[in-house]
């Protein structure tokens, strides 16, 4: 079934607020396997509201507005959707009692105003509100559905609880997805490595998402039978493996610290840092995870060339001939904390974060991370080109983890 969103309420036209109750529906309805195929934005204005209703009904069977239950005179939404469907309000004696018993509990004067939110029409479903006074309310016509939801997030989420039971009856349809989290491959790249595979795909949608650093996949199946929708997803997930296998670090929605830090559990390891121009990043995302102690043994801000040689052992030579952003200062500074930390593995991070300080040798955006189990070290060069200083610091950190999850992976994975 299709369904429109119609957010009402003058300030989200100022920008004042941030729509966050269209995305918390949009997720909602998906999941129930509905099609949210509109959003709309519309202020506290009886003609626009009705215009906007009259739009999203005429291609859509179902619309969700928020904002306007409240007892103000800009508070319209109600009113008129009921006049779009041309259904008469009655006053409810119970919902009045109900606002009543509300405003006693609140410690509030009610004034007349709020009795507008015991009208409704006759064969209206009226949702209680049991964080404000103002009930929502589910209007039916032929075959069209208006459902009216108050404003406040506070107010609307556990109201929207009673919405999705009412919503689950209309449609048999079961739907199932998953995430596929990606790393170290564009959006357009990806894509194009699937394509033939999303182009043969009858019974499940793809979807990509590109953040810093990240692509993710979703991976969607809708059907009658549950486990069908379910199955239709996993043997999609089993073909994407094939393709971009080496990419994929999660298909659980979990981040990669969190699924680093997992994989260090598991095999019982504990991980040091020696940050440069990240600055400590590294380790902050480490020890933002509940129960990092367990994994991670110290981190170490060595920003100065000083820093690198006083506590690292980098030597002045290497610090001198190479400079302190060079693959064999990233590899002393992760051999130097292996000798001091006595952790499995040890990390490293040097770079040139910008926005000064490049040359055309070493430019802005230029990276090694190195990765130490006392036997070997492995070093990274990366470029990082056009991005902000501290963005060249968050690609870095994601990259470090990448280099760690590669690196569990050929070393511990197969054992
Ligand atoms: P009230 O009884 O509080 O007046 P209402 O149902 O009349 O509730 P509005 O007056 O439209 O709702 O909005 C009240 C408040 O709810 C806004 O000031 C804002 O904080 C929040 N709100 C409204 N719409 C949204 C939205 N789309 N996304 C997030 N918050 C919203
Ligand atoms: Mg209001």
């Amino acid at each position: 079934m299709r369904v429109s969103i119609l957010n009402v309420g003058t300030e989200l036209l100022f920008g004042q607020i941030v729509n966050s109750n269209a995305s918390f529906l949009s997720k909602e309805l998906n999941d129930l396997g509905f099609d949210v195929m509109y959003h709309y934005v519309v202020g506290d204005n009886p003609s626009r509201i009705k215009k906007q209703l009259e739009v999203a009904l005429s291609d859509t069977d179902i619309v969700i507005t928020t904002g306007g239950l409240g007892p103000t005179q800009d508070d319209i939404t109600k009113e008129i959707a009921c006049e779009y469907f041309g259904m008469p309000l009655v006053l409810y004696d119970d919902i009045v009692r109900d606002i009543e018993q509300k405003f006693i509990k609140f410690n509030k004067s009610m004034d007349a105003n709020n009795l507008r939110q015991a009208y409704f029409p006759e064969d209206a479903i009226i949702l209680d509100n049991a964080f404000g006074t103002a009930p929502g309310c589910i209007l039916k016509k032929d075959n069209k559905i208006i459902v009216c939801l108050p404003g406040p997030p506070r107010e609307l989420i556990p109201m929207f609880s009673d919405v999705k039971s009412y919503l689950r009856d209309l449609t048999d349809d079961h739907i199932y997805y998953k995430f596929i989290k990606t790393i170290g491959i564009g959006e357009s790249a990806l894509e194009t490595k699937i394509m033939d595979l999303v182009m043969n795909q009858t019974d499940t949608t793809v979807a990509t998402y590109a953040s810093l650093g990240e692509t993710y996949l979703r991976i969607t199946s809708k059907n009658k039978d549950y486990a069908r929708a379910k199955q239709n997803v996993e043997e999609f997930i089993v073909k994407l493996y094939d393709k971009i296998g080496e990419y994929i670090y999660s298909t659980d929605q979990k981040d990669l610290p969190t699924v680093v830090f997992e994989k260090l559990l598991e095999y019982n390891l504990k991980i040091s840092s020696a940050e440069s121009c990240t600055g400590g990043l590294f380790a902050s995302t480490m020890i933002d995870i509940e129960g990092s102690s367990q994994v991670f043994d110290r981190g170490i801000i060595s920003y100065s060339n000083e820093a690198k040689n006083e506590i690292l052992n980098v030597s002045q030579d290497v610090l001198d001939k190479f400079g302190a952003v060079s693959e064999e200062t990233a590899s002393a500074m992760a051999q130097g904390l292996f000798e001091i930390s006595k952790s499995d593995i040890s990390v490293s991070v040097t770079g040139i974060a910008g926005p000064d300080g490049g040359t055309i040798d070493k430019p802005v955006g230029l990276v090694y991370m190195a990765i130490s189990d006392g036997k070997n070290v492995s070093v990274f060069k990366k470029l990082y080109s056009k991005m902000s200083r501290n963005d060249i610091r968050k690609r870095s950190v994601l990259d470090m983890y990448k280099m760690i999850f590669d690196f569990l992976e050929q070393n511990y994975e197969k054992r």
